[in-house]
């Protein structure tokens, strides 16, 4: 990626670009989405800006057309070398002279950018953090005329965040040293720790501030009790075959034993995580984003930031992640495109406590620890409300929805409550009258009357709690037992094997003076057909699927041809709008959305041949 290829215009500095005309002639685009367009003009003038937009929302362009509309080279700093790589054959594509410097570069590749900077040849360069740092690049960038900074995934200059890169704090030099430079910080992060770090670490207080709504409405949330994974796995991919997505576990024993189990269930599945052989991840990773369609990756949270596939379809949680961000993020990673996409998690007892425990035993300050339990907290909250899990969730990152979504499995198939005072005050009874030193295992025996070896031990036959629980069986008590932890009514005491404890909220139900409505799980029968509830997807017409897939199939050809994703040339919304339309001609053609310039120059001809047959 070192070099141009022949092909690429020349970029001509000296005549002003017209940012409108350039989204339209070189992006295909008929409008800006959002506030992308007050960005634009906002950086075009001069101004920094710290731009806060969700996955899919369209940031690249929020600095590739200030950087196009104004003299001299954009750079981009990204954390990422396949992120690079995606975004400047993308570039190339729509005839933009864009390079990337990274670690994965040869010596001569490394040199000719250099030239090509020199030269001002290059119109972006992308550059890892470490290198555009370096004291010979700087004093190279001293002597060129730069069009901005662009400081993608900022989030990673946050210690709150998940992705921490201490390379990033030196940014905040960029100011200063390259004073009328303006600077744009860009991330999908809603974390408001996050958010607030980033424009003080990078020294853009005076930044403005783009804030848009972190909504997704194209995802649909799930969230089903953890029963037999793999099985229910199996119900959710068999709604999805020949898409792509991801499923993440949170071990490697998970990632590897579901990976071959989907497999030996003929679904195409390949394993990552951090443990692998570097080749085989990164092959896995290439097969996932770039060589095969419909391929399930199997990962553990190794796996994911710049993840730019705009067409990843799904993303299943087997396992609970450890906040709400994370899962925001996580499934963020499905329909960038803006296509409708799904999203299921699995969640049980054992992950609630696991996770739990995790926090209690990480060594973290008090403060982190206390942080991470309410984040944590607030995933477990969306977990178990019967109303709007989007609501829910939005809520939290201080939005609100006024209306529920009508895309979630609560507003698809309405939870169901019941009065769960009195179980509730079975289940903390037993909890006290063991003298909170037991786990929901063994109380739930109590509660059943089952005589174990560990109750006839304790005595626990004496108790009057014994065998009172009949009317629910394992799972109603596990599921009770769950809920008044997430309401806060026990505590599980992680120093002493899980042992639930009462809590000021527990006494209080259990003296009377509180109700409790509790969730009623949904039966294996009725999630079934949830997880077969298909969103709706992108609409071929039955006529029209004959020609969509002969385009795919020439996409995918053009695409192995110059070693680049199938979607930086051509995303499937293109190619439907393109089987649904015919156009005839080239000045149809141009019509559809995604197709600027470049595209009907390069690839006009080879589409018009396919559809006039
Ligand atoms: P982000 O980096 O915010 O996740 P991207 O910049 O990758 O998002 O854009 C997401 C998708 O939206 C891309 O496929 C991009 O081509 C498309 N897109 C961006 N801006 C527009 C626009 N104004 N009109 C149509 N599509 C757009
Ligand atoms: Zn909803």
């Amino acid at each position: 990626m070192g070099h141009l290829p022949p092909d690429t215009p020349r970029h001509r500095p000296d005549r002003a670009i017209d940012p409108a005309e350039a989204l339209h002639r070189l992006f295909g685009y008929s409008a800006f989405r959002g506030q992308q367009e007050d960005v634009v003009s906002h950086v075009i003038a001069g101004g920094d800006a710290v731009v806060l937009m969700p996955t899919g929302g369209g940031k690249s362009l929020c600095y590739q057309l200030p950087a196009l509309c104004r003299p001299g080279i954009g750079i981009v700093v990204s954390p990422l070398i396949a992120l690079m790589r995606d975004q400047v054959a993308a570039l190339r594509q729509l005839g933009v002279a864009a390079a990337a410097l990274n670690s994965s570069l040869t010596g001569p590749e490394r040199a000719k950018v250099r030239a090509d900077l020199r030269a001002g040849r290059l119109k972006l360069l992308y550059a890892a953090p470490e290198r555009l740092l370096m004291p010979d690049f700087l004093e190279m960038l001293d002597g060129a005329e730069i069009a901005l900074f662009a400081i993608d995934e900022a989030h990673c200059v946050s210690q709150w965040g998940h992705d921490f890169r201490p390379e990033y704090l030196e940014l905040a030099q960029l100011g200063a040293r390259f004073p009328g430079v303006p600077r744009i910080a860009l991330t999908a992060t809603a974390d408001p720790q996050t958010r607030q770090d980033i424009a003080h670490r990078l020294a853009l207080d005076d930044a403005r501030l783009f804030l848009s709504s972190f909504d997704r409405p194209n995802i649909r949330y799930a969230v089903l009790r953890k029963e037999a994974p793999l099985r229910q796995l199996l119900t959710f991919l068999r709604a999805h075959e020949g898409e792509s997505g991801i499923v993440y576990c949170l071990s490697r024993n998970t990632v590897e034993q579901t990976a071959a189990a989907l497999n030996a269930h003929g679904i195409k599945a390949l394993p990552y995580h951090a443990k692998l052989a570097p080749e085989t991840r990164a092959a896995n990773q290439d097969a996932f984003l770039t060589t095969e369609e419909g391929l399930v990756l199997v990962a553990t949270v190794a796996f994911g930031m710049g993840i730019d596939k705009p067409d990843v379809r799904f993303v299943a949680h087997l396992d609970l992640p450890a906040s709400l961000e994370a899962f925001y993020q996580e499934t963020g990673r499905a329909g960038r495109d803006g296509l409708p996409a799904e999203t299921l998690l699995l969640y049980g007892m054992q992950d609630l406590v696991l996770r739990r425990g995790m926090i209690e035993q990480s060594g973290a300050p008090v403060e982190i620890k206390q942080l991470e339990r309410a984040k944590l907290d607030a995933l477990l909250g969306v977990c178990e409300t019967v109303t709007c899990r989007r609501q829910a969730i939005l809520a939290h990152f201080g939005e609100t929805l006024a209306q529920p979504c009508g895309n979630c499995d609560n507003c698809l198939t309405p939870a169901e409550t019941w009065d769960g005072t009195i179980a509730a005050q079975k289940a903390l009874s037993a909890v006290w009258r063991t003298r909170q030193r037991f786990g929901v295992g063994h109380l739930t025996d109590l509660l059943l009357g089952v005589k174990t070896e560990k109750i006839e031990r304790f005595e626990h036959d004496q108790l009057p709690t014994f065998g009172v629980g009949t009317e629910l069986d394992r799972k109603g008590w596990a599921s009770v037992f769950r809920q008044l932890i997430v309401r806060g009514a026990l505590e599980v005491d992680h120093e002493n094997y899980g042992a639930l404890c009462l809590t000021p909220a527990g006494e209080a139900i259990l003296r009377g003076k509180e109700s409790v409505r509790l969730r009623r799980e949904t039966a294996s029968g009725s999630a079934r057909t949830l997880l077969k509830k298909k969103a709706e997807r992108l609409e071929v017409a039955a006529a029209d699927q004959a020609l969509f897939e002969a385009l795919r199939a020439e996409r995918a050809r053009l695409a192995k041809a110059q070693n680049v994703p199938a979607y930086v040339i051509f995303h499937d919304a293109t190619l439907a709008a393109i089987a649904a339309a015919r156009p005839a001609s080239t000045a149809e053609l141009a019509r559809i959305p995604g197709i600027g310039a470049s595209k009907i120059e390069r690839y006009g001809a080879a589409i018009l041949g396919i559809i006039a047959g």
